[in-house]
């Protein structure tokens, strides 16, 4: 379906988590996506010079659910981000979708690994409650999610014990003793796996910042997993990547 704007009504607004907010909404016209498609929201007179910004929101909720579902990190002094904290049911605003080409591909025989850091999780969520996973699901599906601590975990409920899936969190600095759950990121779960771990035979779907995804891709290329079996959605440059200015060069 080729991208249209529609203006869109805020249903609900409330938090996920102490920096994590979910918004709901309903366009004016109808629209279909696929699972892990994105929604590119109009970010009024928060450009140079006035104009208006952009910021892109892959859709959390299944391409069956309305109204739409958005799961949004609060980022202090963020443009995108500090303009949907503000609105609130009957607020309306302006958004283009859908977008993207990071959706689920089934694959007969081959087992599914989302792997997200954060918000990151939204577009495995969409995927997780789609018809397209149901009436073709993977041989097995595992879903990471790596936060920094146990409250930053997101649809927990929702993902635990759900059949079909494995599910887990990986918290690198969990606050209490009570965490029972993985300890550390990612990455180190990755890491974990033995040899009994389908590799080979899995497609890897990444989503999150760049250095997450970075690192999963090399520990991926170690075990010889092809380049074809990953998907991945970058949703921002890691701050440690973003290479520094040059200095200019001496002069004579
Ligand atoms: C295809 C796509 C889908 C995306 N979907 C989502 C989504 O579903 N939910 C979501 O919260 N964000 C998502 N993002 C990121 C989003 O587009 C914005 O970049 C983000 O909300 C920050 O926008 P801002 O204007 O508030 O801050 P900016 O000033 O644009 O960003 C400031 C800094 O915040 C950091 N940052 C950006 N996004 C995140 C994040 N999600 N978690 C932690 N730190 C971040 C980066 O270091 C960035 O440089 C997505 C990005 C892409 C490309």
């Amino acid at each position: 379906m080729p991208a249209i704007e529609l203006n869109c009504e805020v249903k609900s607004f409330r938090m996920l988590t102490p920096t994590v907010f979910e918004i709901t909404f309903e366009g004016d016209k109808p629209v279909e996506f696929e699972a892990g498609q994105f929604v590119s929201v109009v970010i009024p007179g928060a450009g140079p010079k006035g104009r208006d910004l952009r910021r892109a929101y892959s859709i959390a909720s299944g391409p069956e659910v309305r109204p739409i579902e958005l799961c949004v990190k609060l980022v202090e002094g963020g443009p995108g981000t500090n303009y949907l904290y503000k609105l609130r049911p009957g607020d309306k605003f302006r958004g283009f979708f859908p977008y993207g080409d990071f959706t689920y591909e089934p694959k007969p025989g081959r087992h599914a690994c989302f792997i997200a850091t954060g918000t990151g999780i939204a577009p495995f969520r969409s995927m997780v409650f789609s018809r397209a996973l149901a009436e073709n699901p993977p041989a097995s599906t595992v879903a990471l999610l790596g936060v920094r601590d146990e409250a930053e975990l997101l649809y927990l409920d929702e993902f635990t014990g759900r059949p079909g899936v494995t599910w887990a969190p990986c918290v690198s600095r969990p606050t209490t003793d009570a965490w029972k759950g993985f300890r550390g990121r990612v990455t180190d779960w990755l890491r974990a796996q033995g040899q009994e771990f389908p590799w080979l035979e899995t497609e890897y779907y990444l989503c999150g910042g760049s250095a997450m995804i970075d690192e999963v891709k090399r520990i991926l290329a170690e075990k010889g997993v092809q380049k074809e079996s990953i998907h991945q959605e970058v949703y921002y440059k890691d701050p440690t990547q973003v290479a520094a200015p040059k200095a200019p060069a001496p002069t004579a």
